[in-house]
């Protein structure tokens, strides 16, 4: 079964095609400046095959985009695939599925106006993710299956006392103000590597899932289900991220709007633009120059990588207390896959509630690894995310069904 895995923004698209059952990738690849002038990468990971980078392709519209990708699987010399035939279904990456959508679902025309209900919450991602739908629609026609995989949905099962905001009711009841918290297809992936890894039932573990990187959250997960996630509302909440600020107390808008004359939509250009490790260390959202700096004497980037990773620390803590203890730490993403120190400084000094790092094997990155002692109480694992493999597996289960 080949699924080919869409993640639309509105003027780019990065697809995968792969093969669920084993999770063997086939070809990835990017459309650029959509709508401007088109750039078409294309990497098959067939030997022999050739790679075509960053070349122009015109792509006024996704559709045009779509069908660059689709001439591209089935090229008769470079593609992977024989026709579009062996394409099974396709599975799109949509940030935003409200309330309305728990787990992932089949494209209808039904689904299509819930999605676009769901509109006002996510205004920058989700009528991109629409448009890419609907570009698929154009170019593969209306029998290929296709499949919504929310970064929301794995959160829909939190209780109401974590996903609640203390303001008055009717914002909830009118307005949907809620916790909904991101990144669910990559907490929910790592979280059932982890219970292999642990040789248990999902059913049976308590996880806190910490997916690090350019935006970063950090998910409890218990018997397989989020039950309190640190991002909320939007992604902007939770820890301080590349260059959004995290929480924050909402009198410093007041304070900082009043002071500056801005009005909302600076401020709020600067929470999610300016802010995070980049704004506080002035020197980059990159955490590896920030590391570089740092040791050339720059307080500032070791001052925002500090915040940054005690910022993960306290979650962790907060989510253990939430859950009754803990069994596994889940590292992920580009810091939490990369980041040696950052582990380490997250994830030492907690003996107290039984986690012992073991420093020398958690000198590793990108590969599924147990870094903690032998005899730490509870286990630190690190474990590549695979959002396209998720979205990949979710799009198999619900067209085979
Ligand atoms: P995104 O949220 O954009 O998907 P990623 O998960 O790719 O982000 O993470 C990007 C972040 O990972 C960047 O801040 C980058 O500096 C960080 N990163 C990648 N490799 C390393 C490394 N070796 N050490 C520290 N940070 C790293």
């Amino acid at each position: 079964m080949n699924i080919l895995v869409i993640n639309a923004g509105s003027s780019s698209l990065k697809y995968q095609l792969l093969n669920p059952e084993n999770g063997e990738l086939l070809a990835k690849g990017l459309c650029e400046r959509i709508g401007i002038d088109g750039k078409f990468t294309y990497k098959p990971q067939v030997e022999g095959k050739k790679v075509l980078d960053a070349v122009d392709v015109a792509m006024p519209t996704h559709s045009e985009a779509i069908q660059a990708v689709m001439n591209a699987l089935i090229d008769a010399e470079n593609g992977v695939v024989g026709s579009m035939k062996e394409i099974d279904a396709v599975g799109h990456r949509v940030v935003h599925g409200g309330e309305a959508f728990n787990k992932s679902v089949l494209i209808t025309e039904e689904v299509m106006k819930a999605l676009e209900e769901c509109i006002p919450l996510a205004p920058l991602h989700n009528p991109a993710n629409l448009t890419g739908i609907n570009a698929c629609t154009a170019v593969m026609g209306k029998d290929v299956p296709q499949v919504a995989v929310f970064d929301t949905a794995f959160h829909q099962t939190m209780p109401a006392k974590a996903y609640m905001y203390a303001l008055p009711y009717e914002y909830y009841e009118n307005d949907k103000v809620r916790r909904y918290g991101f990144h669910g297809t990559s907490h929910k992936y790592v979280a059932g590597r982890a219970a292999a890894m642990l040789g248990k039932n999902i059913e049976d573990v308590k996880l806190i899932s910490c997916h690090l990187g350019n935006g970063s959250s950090v998910t409890a997960v218990d018997g397989g289900k989020s039950v309190d996630t640190s991002m909320g509302f939007t992604p902007l909440a939770g820890l301080p991220m590349g260059t959004r600020s995290g929480d924050l107390d909402a009198g410093i808008l007041e304070f900082l709007m009043n002071k500056y004359g801005m009005n909302i939509k600076e401020m709020v250009n600067i929470l999610n633009k300016k802010s995070g490790v980049q704004g506080v260390s002035g020197v980059s959202s990159d955490f590896r120059d920030l590391e570089n700096a740092f040791k050339e004497g720059n307080d500032r980037a070791g001052l925002a990588v500090d915040m940054f990773n005690y910022g993960v620390k306290k979650l962790i803590g907060a989510y253990a207390a939430a859950m009754g203890g803990v069994d596994a730490i889940i590292f992920t993403a580009g810091v939490g896959e990369n980041s040696a120190s950052q582990r380490l400084a997250i994830a030492s000094d907690l003996e107290f509630m039984g986690v012992k790092m073991d420093a020398e094997a958690n000198n590793v990155r990108g590969k599924e690894v147990v870094i903690s002692a032998a005899d730490s109480k509870v286990k630190v694992l690190l474990i590549p995310t695979n959002e396209e493999l998720m979205i990949a597996m979710d799009t198999a289960a619900i067209v085979k069904a």
